[in-house]
């Protein structure tokens, strides 16, 4: 057995991310799986700041119960 780290590859940049380093975001809505991204450190943090942008710009329809879960 050997400890090499699982190496796959970012969602959204294509970089290869091992697993220590990947964070996998799923965003529900409504208790159903919406989206599942699996992501290196930068594209993390675009991410989140976009996530944040819309809930905190979203204005009027802020009636969903969407839920975001980093793992
Ligand atoms: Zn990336």
């Amino acid at each position: 057995m050997s400890d090499a780290p699982t190496t796959e590859p970012c969602d959204v940049c294509g970089d290869p991310t091992t697993d220590a380093l990947a964070r996998t975001v799923r965003l529900s809505v409504d208790r159903a799986n919406i989206d599942t991204q699996r992501l290196c450190p930068d594209c993390f943090a675009d991410w989140i700041q976009r996530y944040q942008d819309r809930l905190g710009s979203g204005g009027d329809e802020g009636d969903d119960t969407s839920e975001i879960i980093v793992d």
